[in-house]
């Protein structure tokens, strides 16, 4: 569903928001994407428990273990942070999976590296049986066919696709699916270098681009100054954003907007990928580090 938004832009621009947020009450937006073609995998192979990877927020473990659930599959998580393990309780992400079902295994930050060596995944293997495994963020070659149903037919009347990155699957789907007219923007929520790499090893080539600038010191990072404004466009606009990923995309767009840095007229489509568990674990930070919290 695509929603136009009623707030005044220069240039003549026009913002819309693709509403993914509303794909699905717990599979939350781009995670239901990746995870589609994904859970028909692990079912034409027979397997009955998926096991992923994430850390104490993460919207793709929310996601797993929801998908877990509706679809008939256990599911192991293994999270980052063995402090973690009495604390399920206080945390609103690890909570909601414990209660889909999804078992937890807690590793240490060093161990939690080797995610991806094949020694660690056989010990895996081994420990949880003939498990369908999904790579953190859930983005493989599947999960990109899935994000490439994102944009419809329709969307072609758009000069400019934006959309938040942080693996870069979920943009990757739409550069393949976008039309050559349409630019598509990418804004990494992470520092650091890489995923222009990552992007191409699963997208055409295209037209895109990373918008560096607006990761807010980080994965995971906020500052009031963007809570601030999630409060002010929840107010104005009735879209309520998640800290993580789409408060930082349309704060960098809005931002770009108002810079002048969008041609006269464009008329921009912002993915709206969902998150919105993450809220909950965040205003809890936010809490107790006395900064200003999200307004749900
Ligand atoms: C995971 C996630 C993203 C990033 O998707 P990638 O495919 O990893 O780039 C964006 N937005 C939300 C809300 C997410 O949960």
């Amino acid at each position: 569903m695509n929603q136009e938004i009623d707030i005044q832009l220069p240039h003549n621009i026009t913002l819309t928001v693709k509403r993914e947020d509303l794909l699905h009450p717990h599979i939350s937006g781009n995670k239901f994407r990746k995870l589609k073609y994904n859970i028909l995998q692990a079912k034409a192979e027979g397997k009955t428990a998926l096991l992923t990877f994430g850390g104490a927020y993460s919207n793709h473990i929310a996601a797993a273990a929801a998908a877990g659930k509706e679809y008939g599959f256990k599911t192991i998580g293994v999270i980052r942070g063995e402090e973690l393990v009495n604390k399920i309780g206080d945390n609103p992400t690890l909570s909601f999976a414990k209660g889909c079902g999804m078992t937890f295994n807690f590793v240490s930050r060093e161990a939690y590296r080797q995610k991806t060596d094949p020694v660690f995944i056989e010990a895996l293997k081994a420990k949880y049986g003939d498990v369908y495994i999904l790579s953190e963020g859930g983005t493989n070659a599947l999960a990109i066919q899935g994000c490439e149903e994102i944009l419809t037919p329709e969307d072609d009347v758009f000069t400019h696709v934006c959309v938040a990155v942080g693996t870069g699957g979920t943009i990757s789907g739409i550069i393949n699916s976008a039309n050559p007219h349409q630019q598509v923007l990418g804004f990494p929520v992470l520092k650091g270098a890489g995923l222009s790499a990552d992007i191409l090893k699963f997208a055409q080539i295209g037209n895109w681009q990373l918008v560096e600038g607006y990761h807010f010191g980080g994965y995971g990072k906020v500052t009031p100054e963007l809570i601030i404004f999630m409060n002010d466009f929840f107010e104005k606009a009735g879209i309520l954003l998640d800290p993580v990923y789409t408060a930082k995309l349309f704060f960098g767009v809005i931002d770009r907007v108002n810079k002048g840095l969008f041609p006269q007229g464009a008329r921009i489509l912002l993915i709206h990928t969902g998150g919105l568990q993450g809220i909950a674990g965040m205003n809890n930070e936010l809490i107790r580090k006395k900064l200003p919290v999200i307004k749900t």
